[in-house]
Formats: C-alpha cells, sequence, structure tokens
C-alpha cells in the first residue's frame, strides 16, 4: 500500500510517499520562516499564499524522488484540519483535486491524529495502547491513544499551549522566530536554577497544563537576568510541569505499552530526556519519533493515512477544511467547565 501525504496546516507546505510498511519513499517539505520572521509569528493570509505556490511543485518532486507516479498510489491523505484555514485549504484542495483526477480515495487527516500516531511511523513495534503527550505549537494535552480513531484526552492545558509558550519566551528574550529551537539553543548557555519561576499547577489532582503564568514570570525576569539563564530556567520550569503532570497521569491511566511523545516541542532534548526518565521510573518503555517527525511534516500525515485506509476509512470530495477539530469531542464538550 502508498499513500500520498499533505501538509499545510501550519507554516510548512509538505508532501509525502509512504508505505504501509513504513517506508517514507519520499518526504518533501518547504517551511516559510523567512516570510514571517519579520512579524515574529505566522501571518495566516502570509502562509496561505505561500501553500498555493508551494505545494503542486513538492508533490511532483515528491513523485520524482520516490520514482513512481500518482497512478501508482492507494489513497491521498490530506490534513483537513484543524490549524489555519486558509493554509488547511489548499492542502485539502490539492488532495481533492488528485483524488478526483486519478479516481482514488480520499483521506481527510486530523493534523493532531497525525502528531498521535506518527511515533508508530518511526517504532514499529509501538502497539497501543500508549500514553502520549502531545505538546506542538498550538496543543498541550495527554491522551490515551486506544487505537486509530480512538483517543481518550486525560489532560489538556487550560490557556497557553507548550510551543506558544516557547514561542513567546523566545520573543520576550528577543530571540526571533520560530522560538523552541533558539531558546532550547540559548537553554544550553545558561543556569536552569538562576531564576525563580513558577511550576503552574504543579501537584494539583487532575493532569492539566498552564503557562500563561510562567511566559508573565518570564515578562518579569527580562532585564534581570541574562537571556540566557532565562532560557535555561524557563525551560527548566516547562520540564517539571510536564513531568509533574505525566506522572500524575500515569497514576490514573489504564495499562499502557509505552510513555510516548509527539508534536514539535517533541524535537526539545531535555523534556526527551526528562520523559525517557521519567517511563523508566514507571518501567515503560520509551518512544519519541526522530525530530524530523515531531515538527509539522507530511509523512506524519501519509501514516495516519495508511492507519485509517487499512481501516477502510475514506472520505467523500465534499468533506469541509475545519479550523478547530478536537480528537475527544467528548473531552471537548466539558470545556465548559474551564479546561
Ligand atoms: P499544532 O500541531 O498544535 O497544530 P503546530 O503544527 O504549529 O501546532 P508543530 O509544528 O507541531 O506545531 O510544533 C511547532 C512548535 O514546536 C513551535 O511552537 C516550536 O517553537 C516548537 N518547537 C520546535 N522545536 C522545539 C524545540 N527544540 N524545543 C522546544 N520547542 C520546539
Ligand atoms: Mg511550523
Ligand atoms: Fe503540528
Amino acid at each position: 500500500m502508498l499513500i500520498l501525504g499533505l501538509e499545510s496546516s501550519c507554516d510548512e507546505t509538505a508532501a509525502a510517499l509512504v508505505t504501509d510498511d513504513g517506508r517514507v519513499l519520499a518526504h518533501r517539505l518547504l517551511g516559510q520562516e523567512a516570510a514571517h520572521a519579520p512579524f515574529g509569528g505566522v501571518v495566516p493570509e502570509i502562509a496561505a499564499r505561500a501553500h498555493v505556490e508551494a505545494m503542486e511543485p513538492l508533490v511532483a518532486a515528491a513523485f520524482a524522488d520516490a520514482g513512481v507516479t500518482l497512478a501508482d498510489v492507494d489513497a491521498i491523505a490530506a490534513t483537513a484540519g484543524p490549524g489555519l484555514i486558509g493554509g488547511v485549504m489548499v492542502g485539502l484542495v490539492t488532495g481533492k483535486a488528485l483524488a478526483h483526477a486519478a479516481g482514488k480515495p480520499l483521506i481527510a487527516v486530523n493534523h493532531l491524529e497525525g502528531h498521535a500516531l506518527s511515533p508508530r511511523l518511526s517504532d514499529r513495534e509501538l502497539a497501543y495502547p500508549y500514553l502520549l503527550l502531545l505538546v506542538s505549537g498550538g496543543h498541550c494535552q495527554l491522551l490515551l491513544v486506544e487505537g486509530v480513531g480512538r483517543y481518550r484526552r486525560m489532560a489538556t492545558t487550560i490557556d497557553d499551549a507548550a510551543g506558544e509558550a516557547f514561542d513567546k519566551t523566545a520573543k520576550l528574550l528577543g530571540l526571533g522566530y520560530p522560538g523552541g529551537p533558539r531558546v532550547e539553543a540559548a537553554a544550553r548557555e545558561g543556569d536552569p536554577h538562576a531564576v525563580p519561576l513558577p511550576r503552574p499547577l504543579k501537584g494539583s489532582a487532575e493532569p492539566h497544563f498552564s503557562f500563561a503564568g510562567l511566559k508573565s514570570a518570564v515578562a518579569r525576569a527580562v532585564g534581570h537576568h541574562s537571556p540566557e539563564d532565562i532560557a535555561a530556567s524557563f525551560q527548566q520550569a516547562v520540564v517539571d510541569c510536564l513531568l509533574d503532570r505525566t506522572r500524575r497521569a500515569l497514576a490514573n491511566v489504564p495499562p499502557v505499552t509505552a510513555l510516548v511523545v509527539a508534536g514539535g516541542v517533541a524535537a526539545n532534548g531535555v523534556i526527551r530526556g526528562a520523559l525517557e526518565g521519567l517511563a523508566a521510573e514507571h518501567g515503560l518503555r520509551f518512544v519519541a519519533p526522530p525530530l524530523w517527525l515531531c515538527t509539522d511534516n507530511a509523512a506524519m500525515i501519509a501514516w495516519a493515512g495508511v492507519e485509517r485506509f487499512r481501516e477502510g476509512l475514506t472520505d467523500p470530495l465534499d468533506t469541509p477544511a475545519r479550523a478547530r477539530w478536537p480528537l475527544d469531542p467528548a473531552a471537548e464538550a466539558v470545556r465548559g467547565a474551564g479546561v
């Protein structure tokens, strides 16, 4: 089985070809950092236009890399949300057009499902159910992943996402955009205990997350400490929160095969190391995708397509693009209570 995957939900345009035995025959990606850098963050209109320009050539390049054609693919998987709606539409419409032209099925993939299943592409032994810490630019959740389309959200952030906190901290420290890798690099030169920062929600009964207070504390520290010390102390505070909250979830979760981390923030070496230690503490396997598979890419979308196609899950060509699309709608429904 061969699946073409398309991704365009944020600021990466990507196309990939992945087989059901986990071979990535091609994966092409074009970031838009230079276009957004002057604004210190992603500008939706600029992103959508850039996706329009990049998508077709990337798809052609992916086919050339793999030495296959559209006729060779079994289905086309495209991100249908959640994300910046203009961008999502570009990838989804491209996927629909290719599916229609070639008479192949369309698979509308939830971008978060792409992140959530990506560890099963890099580690073919990873079996359901696993506890997943999904840490990305827009999300910070603990999910019990029980199977394709079966996600039980155990916790979420009550304010900012983890990646958002990294990006805002980078901005406050004048490190520029994109923030995560730059904060990690600056932190290597700093003292993680130099700046006293809060650990929001640490010790609370429910394993939810909060990062807004941490960001405010970083803002207050600017000018009083070196950027390196602030970066290191901030990163340590995030690590402490993620560990405490994940430890809490592990105490309540049914038996799992592994502790897994995915999403852009999972590219952070200190966070990976800390979670690996936590898994060892609990006698659990630890699985984290390689760095390129943590941040946005189309291989994870193609892989989610593989998993869905195996279950016979395809979607009609009038499937809408969605700006919001929770993985666990039941948990989302109780959001009125504050989370
Ligand atoms: P979502 O997946 O929630 O829709 P997104 O697709 O924008 O959001 P990803 O591409 O998964 O997010 O991740 C991007 C985020 O990961 C950014 O916030 C970025 O700062 C963060 N990030 C990337 N590398 C690192 C790193 N080394 N350390 C910390 N954060 C990182
Ligand atoms: Mg990005
Ligand atoms: Fe993402």
